[in-house]
């Protein structure tokens, strides 16, 4: 085993150089600024790495990741990351995105217990103890996938309503809010349509989104 992880410096030092060989100049032009328009809020887990996936390059991309991808409005870690992007580099989108057979979100659902995390995923078990009823009525093996998207709906939804972004909708700032999710079996994204612009958006789009997963998993149960 390499204790220097010398095969990470080779890498990185293999990909810096096919980077400059792509686009020359790209470092140096970096430096001077970033100026993404995405704002990427996603899950920890090492298979869904935010840029990779949407084949972006360092700059493109502002990322902030955490077990599950909640956002909870007392956590200064998450709201610093969006007060930057809203305010300082502008973006355009704020992406909430879950992902298929998310382990917090498994964790949530059959009260499992892992550690110090059982705290936070707590916020998930909320969201689950809202929408219990329909989730007892979704397959067992499906039911973690469907609290997934359910999750995302919710913490794009807490995005919408951060101090953050009120104030920036209120001040005339474009900023658009959306929820995607991830398929681990065929890094494919897909879009669960809440897309919100402005403060009227978010109770609307966030319950027709709801629906949608509600359809989604029970009208496939419907016709198996
Ligand atoms: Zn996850």
């Amino acid at each position: 085993m390499s204790t220097e992880l010398n095969e990470l410096f080779e890498s990185n030092r293999r990909w810096a150089a096919e980077v400059e060989q792509r686009e020359p100049g790209f470092f140096s032009r970096l430096l001077k600024q970033q100026t993404p328009q995405y704002l990427w809020i996603g899950c920890a887990d090492s298979r869904v790495p935010a840029n990779e996936l949407v084949d972006l390059l360092p700059g493109d991309l502002f990322v902030h990741r955490n077990i599950a991808n909640v956002v909870v409005p007392s956590d200064l870690n998450a709201l610093s990351v969006i007060q930057y992007a809203v305010d300082a580099l502008r973006v355009r989108h704020i992406i909430v995105v879950g992902h298929s057979n998310c382990g917090g979100v498994k964790a949530a659902l059959n009260n499992l217990r892992v550690g110090l995390a059982d705290n936070w995923l707590r916020h998930i078990q909320d969201v689950r103890n809202t929408h219990r009823a329909f989730l007892d009525h979704v397959p067992a093996e499906r039911r973690v996938d469907a609290l997934v998207e359910l999750n995302v709906l919710e913490q794009a939804r807490n995005v919408c309503r951060t101090t953050i972004v009120e104030d920036a909708w209120q001040r005339g700032q474009e900023v658009v809010i959306h929820g995607w999710v991830y398929g681990l079996h065929n890094g494919l994204l897909e879009d669960l349509r809440m897309t919100v612009a402005g403060i009227d958006d978010i109770e609307p789009a966030h319950a027709r989104a709801v629906e949608a997963v509600q359809q989604r998993y029970l009208g496939d149960q419907a016709s198996d």
